[in-house]
């Protein structure tokens, strides 16, 4: 089949509102948010049923075209925006099929928005709880696709923890319906959780059944500074073993929270005594009126006297906890608006090696780009520092893009010596395909290339992202 045939097919099946070629309507789609890949496409896509979505991918199987699926192109790492692929955005996909409060799950077709769900599970008195920067855009599929995990994993998991069932189109064209809300099934293989992370590469998901969870009515927000990195660790089980409610433990170094005070209106710094870390704590419970607040003001406490903290704020408001989190929010943005030279990684460690990591980071970096500093913060909770190498003021763009090699060999490496991963929560899609091979066993990489040729022979699913050819 040639491709303008292949157009008139997909157009036929689809109906107007279902494609389009128009460059203002394609536009938005093709660029990255930041601006770091911008795309091409000749015919963008958009499913509104699974039965739309399944003609597309038989049709696209058929003549050999690859699909590159999108949600809400959020992504980090570029496997959203396709380089001549046909695109397709499941973004007409967007309904909340079910609520079932007794199953405790939620089914959603991959389109909806994350904060749509959160407030169809909030409208059924439960909780959604995954959390994320960019839960007004991220779409389900998304999410499912890149495996997200935001600012909740150490009390709920990931989105791999968070899913039930699943409703895939394979690259053959078939459905899979896997959309049950059981918390149990040996039948064999989990096969929902090939798909979860799997950046679009095996398939559309088109559906997820989601779990669903008590609303919390106790929130308690606190903020902590302490001067030595290693001591976030005995912060974090204190608060674990005193609450047992932690919902959240964030991290920020010195520069994260100077830059966020300086460039973002309206973040301030809650410690006079600059602290060389700040810790942003959520804790929540279901239970209430059992003196949550207290506990943690307790904890807090007793970390003050053991000397492990040097100071601590309870937020008294919701616009106090408000002010916490977007202190901790505006750090990416902040750290953009220097416009040094930059470079950003997603390390995780066990949660036991990330204080180390960001010492051996830090000293590593300032050896090869004397006067380099770290822009270091994130959710320690789960040992994952996002972590940014920032050049000193005079440092020209091309000296930076001649120390980035070592830098980044650097950092990762560091990262792998302490037994963790490259890409913690974002992905690899084009951004870290190159470099897997060097980051992953050879016996892990062939497993995940016998699964790609096993469901993708003819390799139509998103073909540039996570794997080599
Ligand atoms: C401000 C901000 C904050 C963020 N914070 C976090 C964070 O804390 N934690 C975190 O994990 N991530 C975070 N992200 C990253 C991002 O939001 C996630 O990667 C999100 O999961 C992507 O969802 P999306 O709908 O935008 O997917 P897209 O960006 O459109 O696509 C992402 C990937 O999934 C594939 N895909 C999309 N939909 C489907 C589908 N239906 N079927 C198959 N494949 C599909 C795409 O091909 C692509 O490879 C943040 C992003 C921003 C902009």
């Amino acid at each position: 089949m040639s491709l303008s045939t292949l157009h008139e097919h997909l157009a036929a099946r689809l109906g107007p509102k279902g494609w389009s070629t128009d460059p203002e309507v394609l536009a938005p789609m093709l660029a990255e948010w930041r601006g770091r890949w911008h795309g091409t496409t000749p015919f963008l896509a958009m499913p509104a049923t699974t039965a739309e979505a399944q003609a597309v991918v038989q049709l696209c199987a058929a003549a050999g075209a690859a699909i590159t699926p999108q949600g809400g192109n959020t992504g980090l790492v570029g496997g959203q925006i396709p380089d001549g692929e046909i695109l397709v955005s499941l973004k007409r996909m967007n309904r909340i099929r079910s609520i079932d409060p007794i199953d405790d799950a939620l089914t959603a077709e991959a389109g909806a928005v994350l904060a749509a769900v959160q407030d169809a599970a909030a409208g059924a008195d439960r909780l959604f709880p995954l959390s994320l920067g960019s839960q007004g855009s991220a779409t389900i599929g998304g999410l499912i696709s890149t495996n997200a995990g935001g600012v909740h994993v150490v009390r709920y998991g990931m989105m791999r923890d968070l899913v039930l069932g699943l409703e895939v189109v394979l690259p053959s064209g078939e459905i899979w319906n896997g959309l049950k809300a059981l918390r149990k099934d040996n039948t064999g293989y989990d096969l929902k959780q090939m798909f979860i992370g799997a950046e679009g590469t095996l398939g559309l998901v088109t559906a997820a059944t989601l779990k669903l969870f008590p609303r919390p009515s106790e929130h308690v927000v606190a903020m902590a500074g302490f001067m030595d990195a290693e001591r976030w660790l005995d912060l974090l089980h204190l608060i674990k073993s005193r609450t047992g409610a932690l919902a959240a433990f964030e991290v920020m170094n010195r520069l994260s929270v100077d830059l966020a005070v300086a460039h973002i209106e309206g973040v301030r710094d809650p410690f006079m005594l600059a602290p060389s870390w700040v810790a942003l704590i959520e804790c929540e419970s279901a239970g209430g009126g059992h003196g949550l607040e207290s506990a943690v003001e307790e904890a807090l406490a007793e970390a003050l006297e053991a000397g492990i903290i040097v100071d601590a704020a309870v937020a008294r408001s919701e616009a106090q906890a408000a002010a916490y989190w977007r202190l901790r929010e505006s750090i990416p943005a902040a750290h953009k608006r220097t416009g040094r030279p930059q470079m950003s990684f997603d390390i995780a460690t066990p949660v036991s090696a990330a204080p180390r990591f960001v010492a051996i980071a830090d000293a590593a970096t300032a050896a090869l780009l004397p006067g380099a500093r770290s822009v270091a913060f994130g959710h320690a909770g789960d040992g994952n520092i996002h972590y940014t190498v920032m050049a000193p003021a005079e440092t020209s763009p091309e000296a930076f893009a001649a120390a980035l090699p070592a830098i980044v060999a650097a950092v990762q490496g560091e990262a792998m010596n302490l037994n963790g991963s490259i890409s913690a929560e974002h992905g690899v899609g084009v951004a870290r395909r190159d470099e897997l091979p060097a980051y992953k066993s050879p016996i892990a990489l062939a497993m995940m290339k016998t699964v790609k040729a096993a469901l993708d022979p003819q390799r139509i699913m998103n073909p540039r992202a996570m794997l080599q050819p």
